[in-house]
């Protein structure tokens, strides 16, 4: 690699250039997660991890996995805007969860308190 000043300030242009990229990234994917469908409690995977719309109606008794007050919206696997009914969630990529649901790979997040 050369020590010319040009290259050394093409080098920093293109760097800040990545550095500004990033965050435009992040608003693009955010912008898209906000049009993507809610997630079907039918659809295959969603019936294998259990995820249902609603963590209230869980049955405890079948399901030992279930915590009272665990909710999509407390577990580490939920993305997106804070507040928003439904998010994304790193588990269904390109669907919508609803931040009152639940399901079997729950995690409560760092911080997050149960209820
Ligand atoms: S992984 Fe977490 S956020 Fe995603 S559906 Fe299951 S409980 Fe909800």
């Amino acid at each position: 690699m050369s020590d010319s000043p040009l290259d050394r300030r093409t080098l920093l242009k293109s760097a800040i250039a990545g550095l500004v990229a990033l965050p435009c990234a992040g608003l693009v994917r955010e912008a898209e997660a906000a049009d993507a469908p809610h997630l079907d409690e039918k659809d295959p995977l969603a019936v294998a991890m259990g995820y249902v719309h609603d963590a209230k109606k869980v049955d405890a008794s079948k399901v030992p996995q279930y915590k009272p007050g665990s909710f999509c919206h407390n577990c580490v696997q939920l993305v997106g805007k804070e507040g928003d009914e439904w998010r994304p969630c790193n588990l269904f990529p390109g669907k919508l969860v609803d931040k009152d649901g639940w399901c079997k790979v729950w995690v409560l997040k760092p911080g997050a308190k149960v209820g």
